[in-house]
């Protein structure tokens, strides 16, 4: 082991990464409300700098943590002592990550001696940014780049716009990556650009939609959270801003908009994986957003990608009561998910973000559906922890592949109700299902 550490440490020094050589994954099943309050303390003991993948909220869900080596002999102790039950998902953390990197430089290999991108691989920021101007390149007349702001360190905020021309047309908004480390995200949303615009002319439905409404797609949220994940420490997940007198750096991007800050599920905390900003909307990130959406005006559907759990989740997550459209939203995602699950058969499961994982304040759908746009929901892709965050590059197609069907989904019926004045939704249901012989 001793032998183990000391090559991960090289590998990793090699490229000022920080390493994880024995970190341990543990999944951790609590078994009663008393276990749960339990691991919350647990979270609390912050001399343990215990990585939370899954945070405590209720004895039905598991919670993973990513946990130091020099820590995993008082947690298993912790959880001995209160006879909480765990096992191991990812045994040596630092081991995936050298394979990860090794495919990336296999692939970057394989790249520059045939000059193709490979959408099944991982990539650096500027691969991304290159691979979205070539793209804009290659279908001139219907995909363009905007810069919708910079970021914090002053990366440019690119959103791609898939357009067939006019002004003032409804639109739907995409967006990936808000959290830095789910990098299979960012790739399932170059992934679905490339889709979109090759789809337009050859699916009869994304053509119809495409003829009636844009759709913008933010591929990198928090470009600098990614370069920063890339090149000094694969587990981040926040923003890179800086406040006077902590050495704690960034925020936790989803907990910063304006819906519900500050309550239940964000922390005040600033060296906290998820603390909420000095106030709503502090990050540039989420402001240019906010002011992208509120100016364009006309946005039906808001649709983020995070991972990993394989939820489908709609408002609210800032409170614990249905929204106005609970029905409609249930059942609007529930036909997304079935439609996901029918490619390769990986199941999600659809509710509230409150019912599916835990009550969490400051979220970007809870802020989008309070604004005005009904078919708000985020979507957590692959997988249920075997690797979570760490998910190889070789899922990455089939999981962009299934992903898409659901986002189709949703957007098929935001288009519908445009099509049809917003008559009755069930309606619309029933028509799209002619529409679509099923
Ligand atoms: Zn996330």
């Amino acid at each position: 082991m001793r032998l183990l550490l000391f090559v991960s440490a090289l590998l990793g020094a090699a490229g000022c990464m920080e390493t994880f050589s024995g970190d341990q994954v543990l999944r951790i099943r609590a078994s009663s409300d008393d276990q749960i309050d339990k691991l919350q303390l647990l979270e609390t003991l912050e001399h343990l700098q215990l990585d939370f993948w899954l945070h405590p909220s209720n004895p039905a869900l598991p919670v993973d943590i990513r946990v130091p080596f020099g820590s995993l002999q008082a947690v298993r102790a912790f959880l001995g002592y209160h006879d909480i039950k765990y096992s191991i998902l990812i045994e040596d953390v630092q081991g995936i990550l050298n394979e990860e990197k090794q495919e990336m430089i296999s692939n970057q290999r394989r790249e520059r001696s045939n000059s193709n991108f490979n959408y099944g691989a991982y990539h650096s920021l500027e691969s991304i940014y290159t691979a979205m101007d070539d793209l804009a390149a290659e279908y001139h007349g219907l995909v363009s780049k905007l810069q919708i702001g910079e970021s914090y360190e002053k990366r440019p905020l690119y959103v791609l716009k898939f357009s067939t021309g006019g002004p003032d047309r409804p639109a739907i908004w995409l967006d990936a990556g808000i959290h830095a480390r789910e990098w299979v995200t960012q790739a399932t949303a170059l992934w679905t650009a490339q889709k979109i615009a090759s789809e337009y002319g050859t699916d009869p439905s994304i053509t119809s939609l495409l003829d009636t409404m844009d759709i913008f797609l933010l591929v990198v949220t928090n470009p600098d959270g990614y370069v920063y994940s890339h090149t000094k420490n694969r587990m981040w997940r926040k923003t890179r801003s800086k406040a006077a007198g902590s050495f704690c750096v960034g925020v936790d991007p989803n907990r910063n908009w304006d819906a519900g800050f500050g309550g239940p599920g964000s922390s005040d905390q600033r060296c906290s994986d998820s603390y909420r900003g000095p106030h709503a909307n502090s990050e540039v990130e989420v402001k240019s957003i906010v002011d992208f959406i509120k100016n364009h005006g006309n946005i039906k559907a808001f649709l983020t990608i995070h991972s990993y759990s394989q939820l489908l989740m709609y408002p609210y997550g800032y409170k614990c009561t249905e929204p106005a459209d609970y029905r409609e939203l249930d059942t609007v995602g529930k036909a997304a998910a079935n439609a996901l699950t029918s490619l390769h058969g990986t199941s999600f499961k659809v509710g509230t973000i409150c019912s599916t994982i835990y009550q969490a304040s400051g979220g970007s759908i809870d802020w989008s559906y309070d604004f005005g746009i009904k078919y708000s929901f985020a979507f957590e892709l692959r997988d249920t922890g075997r690797y979570g965050f760490l998910l190889p590059a070789d899922q990455i197609i089939p999981t962009a592949e299934e992903t898409w069907l659901g986002l189709k989904s949703i957007m098929e019926h935001a288009y519908l109700c445009i099509r049809q004045g917003f008559s009755s939704w069930k309606t619309l249901r029933k028509l799209w299902l002619e529409d679509h012989h099923i």
